[in-house]
């Protein structure tokens, strides 16, 4: 199992090397801002890596609002950062769900899910997967509950796209942990990757604020027993920069190299 962790874009893969991670996940601009990304130096050197390389995009991008101001700059920022995420040799570009305006018809969210994916696909499509993220908070988002991640899947499930379950954002959106990725599978039918975070926020608060595994309100053999069932790989987002991180990674090593059965 390839197991990872979000680090600094400046150089992801003396990142890597500081935590023993077999995977990074790092953005390619600003995650506050609408810049595009520019050409990466390392591109060759990351394309060619052993290690994993996952692109989280900017958190501005919502493209399932109905304020076309947001919603137009997110496809396009979004598309630009597939084309990025290719010339990287990433394997998957990770997005959150995003949400509507509170009043608004969240089944309109949901379309703008599906136009987002129809009008890539008119341009040949995505270059890289890209995974949608569940989320932690609001009342109106398409990817924090799973009656709401099934009619999101409705809307975009005739494309080729991806899942990101967030440990974090799972329990602090209120969805319990235990028995989750057969509940997710069963509309999503896939796991790409999990990010396993614990999370300072309590269960169902909404708060999106990760923690060190071994921290926080969720019992570490809860994010382990999830991953076992994920069979994804893993990256972590926790705090504590490389030695906090390395040490998240390496117990996850532990926990699921001791008692791994022939699938
Ligand atoms: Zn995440």
């Amino acid at each position: 199992m390839r197991i990872g962790a979000h680090v600094d874009s400046t150089d992801p893969l003396a990142e890597a090397a500081a935590r023993a991670a077999d995977a990074v996940q790092f953005f390619l601009s600003d995650p506050q801002g609408w810049k595009a990304p520019k050409p990466r130096e390392d591109a060759e050197r990351l394309r060619a890596a052993e290690v994993d390389i996952y692109v989280h995009a900017p958190y501005v991008i919502n493209v399932a609002t109905l304020n076309n101001r947001i919603r137009i700059p997110s496809r396009k920022l979004l598309l630009g950062h597939a084309d990025a995420a290719a010339t990287v040799g990433a394997k998957g570009l990770i997005v959150h769900g995003g949400h509507v305006n509170a009043g608004d018809d969240l089944a309109v969210g949901f379309d703008n899910w599906r136009k987002t994916f129809a009008y890539a696909a008119e341009s040949g499509g995505f270059r890289v997967p890209v995974l949608i993220e569940n989320t932690a908070g609001g009342e109106n988002a398409c990817a924090r509950r799973l009656d709401a991640l099934a009619r999101l899947w409705d809307a975009v499930g005739e494309f080729e796209v991806g899942f990101c379950l967030d440990t974090c954002h799972a329990h602090a959106g209120g969805e319990d942990l235990l028995g989750l990725v057969d509940r997710v599978k069963a509309i999503t039918g896939r796991i790409d990757l999990v990010h396993a975070n614990n999370s300072k926020g309590a269960f169902g608060s909404g708060q999106d604020r990760h923690d060190n595994l071994d921290g926080g309100t969720i019992d570490p053999d809860l994010v382990v027993a999830l991953i076992r069932a994920a069979g994804a790989p893993v990256v972590v987002e926790t705090p504590g920069g490389a030695t906090g991180q390395a040490a998240d990674i390496a117990f996850l090593r532990e926990q699921l190299g001791g008692e791994q059965r022939p699938a």
